[in-house]
């Protein structure tokens, strides 16, 4: 069906196929009546089959010498003699670019022979001499790898014994170069340099055609993902000569600039050189704005072009041009490799510019560039300067670097000296949470990426890395050892939270932000995505920085993490430790006052966005101390005896915690305090109404539910409590009881928890450690084989399981509508922010998703991508996503 050989006027951009990038778009450019030097392609149909017969077709040979011949009419020129001998650049180009992977071979068609003639048309012995040179060492070392330096030693026998460089080289001299050249050509190849150009020809396209797979071709297929079936298509086009004329040269440019993004020609252009010149970096090239003083008139043909190839492609453009003689050619084309910024102010400008539609725009942003812009990263140059010590699981994106410090309550001593903290330890619990906010950085040895420490560092925007199994950490002794050293408490590390890696000392890093074009894209995205996306955040700093980054609300506030300083953590030990009502009262009403502030600071950043607050969730004797030393400081400070104290915390201790006395259980043993939260939760709500004359409806969430009585017994409490507080104040407000759905017979009785509930919440994280039956704090430990073994395809804690959880999530979701028509459900798991759990969440009926807020704004890409993807699918159209990151 496919042809063998296409002349660049009968190939276009749609081809990459066949006629590889470079050929479709010399194809694309001739078509727009740009200047591009005649030529043809061979197609990588003829690749393919070379590569199987391993010689050239006698079909291929008569259709490239038909061709060449095409080629001589056109150009008036001859291949091989006559006097003006037609010259051929045969250059290779894949469907995918390969930069430097595969072989070029210029100034072919250039022998004994035409070399003079060469020299007699253009009056240039320098130039016709120094070709020929060229084509026998780059013949040479493409065909038969001899060594370019054997070439230039000849070179430079020649000079020395002259006593004088090229540029003064006689007729003499060059043919005495031209001489040597041969035979160190002849001695390495074992053949004479041919004189028949069309046998330099057809040796030339072989030689292309076996670069794609030679070893560094291959490497580079592997690492990008490059079928190695494709092949590589071959261009054979008319030379011209940026080295031929003071008034000739040659250039690279982008026509935006590919680090920012900012409009206008970006590049550089070397003075009579060839394209090899400015990539060996033999010479330096001057900016290719000089262009527009030496040489206006081609500065503005380029700048015409650029805004031409730019309508055209709708997209920024890498070029590579030459000028022979005051005349431009065009000799490449492509969408330009850029940086994450400069990929959003592109797609964003070409969007303004109305060269794409709002529907493109979004698809040229990659999820991964907006992790990357948001969060600091290591400048690259002094990376490549440390080498790791240890790696984990990279569980909070960022880069940070601190002093290594052990324990919490050390981080905040030593951040209230200034100091930037590393905290690492074994595993975090919540008792930790004042040492993590004052960090720079956490790392555990222990846990999964759902473990304590990744939850709260990602919800805190923190760089973290968990499970880093190469540090064996002794807390009590203050050190970490590592297979090649010791970490003291002091020393310097840095921590990579994106790849994992920890590194000794200062690494330099680079901030991240959200830039006006890219707050505008998400804003584009806001519209497009049928998800909405929130936050999940309780301290008025993340809920700012959720707000900040485009969440519509609050999606789980974990009221648990608002009673871990000290003065609450000691409110909340006497309530656990209280033994009679009284004590329970006082120290209710303690904890109270502090949650009230604590609702209040939120719906006062919040007004009236949507809120989720989560009643207490974890299990009760993480507030007690577990140290023997912990434990009697505990007794002093309460006043009780030591004994008694930790006989009580040791009662409280449970085998499973995470199967054990937590979430709504709490409600059922200790009621108390789901009361005293919801009271809490309708006075601040009602005193912000009023102070800020906004309509607040807070949104009160039951975790861990398992069956319908337990629903109806917590809503009661909640309906209570809430109505007990209208009764006292005689005022009123509208608000919301929902359940998290996090155990698998939530979902199966999901129709009679919608009666009882106005929204549901997936807590994927649960949900999944229970429908797999894996310990979210302890599956690190195996889940890595599992991952090796391919018995998973992915950390299921990570990307949503969607055959199994994501079944059990379907169930739920639907019965519940259906029981409940008005159920609002969401998804406010870590898989919320992931994009492949978001891709089959956008399926379901579900209404939103709730992630850190530092993942908000990727979310909201991905929301937005998803919905156009899978419409577009519903369409029969094809959706291309974008991948032009440098
Ligand atoms: C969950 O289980 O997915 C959830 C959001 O709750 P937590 O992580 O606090 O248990
Ligand atoms: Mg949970």
């Amino acid at each position: 069906m496919f042809n063998l050989t296409y002349a660049f006027a009968e190939g276009n951009k749609d081809l990459r196929d066949i006629l590889g990038g470079k050929g479709a778009n010399l194809s694309e450019m001739t078509n727009l009546g740009l200047p591009v030097p005649q030529g043809f392609v061979v197609s990588t149909v003829a690749c393919r089959a070379y590569l199987k017969a391993h010689e050239l077709t006698d079909d291929l040979v008569t259709e490239i010498r038909s061709r060449v011949s095409d080629l001589e009419t056109v150009t008036g020129k001859t291949f091989g003699h006559g006097a003006d001998p037609l010259l051929v650049s045969v250059r290779s180009g894949a469907k995918f670019s390969m930069p430097g992977m595969m072989d070029t071979i210029l100034n072919l068609g250039l022998n004994d022979v035409t070399v003079q003639r060469v020299a007699q048309r253009t009056e240039n012995l320098a130039f016709a001499y120094g070709s020929y040179r060229r084509l026998i060492q780059m013949f040479g070392n493409v065909v038969f790898e001899i060594d370019i330096k054997d070439f230039n030693e000849a070179s430079h026998k020649v000079e020395n014994v002259r006593g004088y460089g090229s540029a003064n080289f006689t007729r003499q001299d060059w043919l005495l170069v031209i001489e040597q050249y041969k035979q160190v050509f002849q001695a390495q190849a074992g053949q004479e340099f041919p004189q028949d150009v069309y046998d330099q020809l057809f040796i030339a396209v072989e030689a292309v055609f076996k670069s794609w797979d030679n070893d560094r071709a291959k490497v580079y297929r592997q690492l990008h993902n490059i079928p190695d079936d494709l092949g590589t298509a071959v261009n054979i086009q008319q030379m011209v000569f940026g080295n031929y004329s003071k008034d000739s040269g040659t250039g690279v440019m982008f026509t935006r600039n590919p680090a920012t993004g900012a409009p206008g020609l970006f590049g550089e252009y070397l003075s009579q050189a060839q394209g090899e010149d400015i990539v060996s970096g033999a010479r330096t090239p001057d900016p290719i704005a000089n262009l527009e003083a030496s040489k206006p008139q081609v500065y503005q043909q380029l700048k015409t072009i650029a805004e031409k190839l730019e309508k055209h492609y709708q997209d920024m453009q890498d070029v590579e041009f030459t000028v022979e003689d005051n005349h431009l050619y065009m000799l490449q084309t492509r969408n330009g490799k850029r940086t994450p910024n400069a990929a959003v102010n592109i797609a964003y400008d070409l969007y303004e510019e109305k060269l794409i539609s709002a529907q493109e725009m979004i698809s040229r942003i990659e999820p991964g560039m907006i992790e990357q812009l948001l969060h600091p990263s290591f400048l690259a140059s002094d990376l490549a300067k440390h080498d790791s010590i240890a790696s984990g699981l990279p569980a909070s994106p960022g880069a940070a670097t601190g002093e290594v410090i052990f324990t919490a309550q050390g981080a905040k001593v030593a951040a209230e000296k200034g100091h930037h903290v590393v905290l690492l330890r074994n595993e975090t619990s919540p008792e930790d949470i004042v040492g993590m906010t004052v960090s720079e950085a956490v790392v555990t040895s222990r846990g999964g990426m759902t473990s304590h420490a990744a939850v709260v560092a990602r919800g805190m925007g923190t760089c973290c890395v968990v499970g880093c199994q190469d540090l064996q950490v002794d807390e009590a002794g203050a050190v970490a050892h590592y297979a090649g050293g010791v970490l003291k408490e002091g020393d310097i590390i840095s921590v990579d939270g994106t790849n994992g890696k920890i590194y000794l000392g200062t690494i330099k890093t680079t901030a991240g932000s959200v830039s006006d074009k890219l707050n505008k894209i998400l804003a584009v995205c806001d519209k497009y995505a049928r998800l909405q996306v929130f936050g999940n955040g309780e301290t008025v700093k993340d809920i700012r920085e959720a707000i900040v980054k485009g969440a519509r609300g609050i999606g789980l506030a974990r009221t648990e993490h608002m009673f871990f300083q000290p003065d609450r953590l000691k409110a909340m030990r006497q309530l656990i430790l209280a033994e009679n009502d009284a004590d329970i009262t006082s120290t209710l009403a303690y904890i109270k006052g502090e949650q009230k502030g604590d609702f209040v600071a939120m719906f006062e950043t919040l007004l009236d966005k949507p809120c989720t607050i989560r009643l207490l969730d974890p299990p009760l004797h993480e507030f007690l101390p577990t140290k023997e030393a912990d434990l009697q400081q505990l007794a002093q400070s309460i006043h009780k005896d030591y004994n008694w104290v930790a006989a009580k915390a040791a009662a409280l201790r449970e085998v499973n915690p995470m199967l054990g006395l937590r979430g709504v259980r709490l409600a059922v043993t200790l009621p108390q305090i789901y009361q005293m939260q919801v009271e809490a939760i309708i006075e601040a709500a009602i005193l912000v109404s009023e102070a800020h004359q906004v309509n607040i409806i807070p949104e009160i969430m039951i975790p861990l539910i398992g069956v319908t009585p337990e629903l109806e017994m917590a809503k009661k409490l909640c309906v209570d409590a809430a109505e007990g507080i209208f009764e006292k104040t005689g005022k009123r407000l509208d608000y919301k009881v929902g359940t998290m759905i996090e155990m698998p017979r939530a979902c199966l009785i999901a129709d009679e928890l919608a009666q009882d509930a106005d929204f549901f919440s997936f807590g994927t994280n649960d949900l999944t450690q229970l429908t797999f039956g894996y310990s979210r704090d302890d599956a690190h430990k195996f889940l890595p084989t599992y991952l090796e073994d391919h018995l998973l395809p992915n950390d299921p804690f990570q990307v949503l399981d969607t055959k199994g959880v994501g079944a059990l999530m379907n169930m739920a979701a639907t019965k519940g509508k259906a029981a409940n028509p008005k159920l609002k459900v969401g998804v406010c798991g870590e898989v919320g922010g992931n994009a492949e759990s978001i891709e089959f969440i956008n399926t379901l009926p579900v209404d939103y998703v709730s992630c850190s807020p530092f993942r908000v704004p990727q979310a909201r890409l991905i929301c937005a991508q998803t919905q156009l993807r899978q419409e577009a699918e519903k369409n029969g159209v094809e959706y291309k996503a974008s991948s032009v990151t440098a």
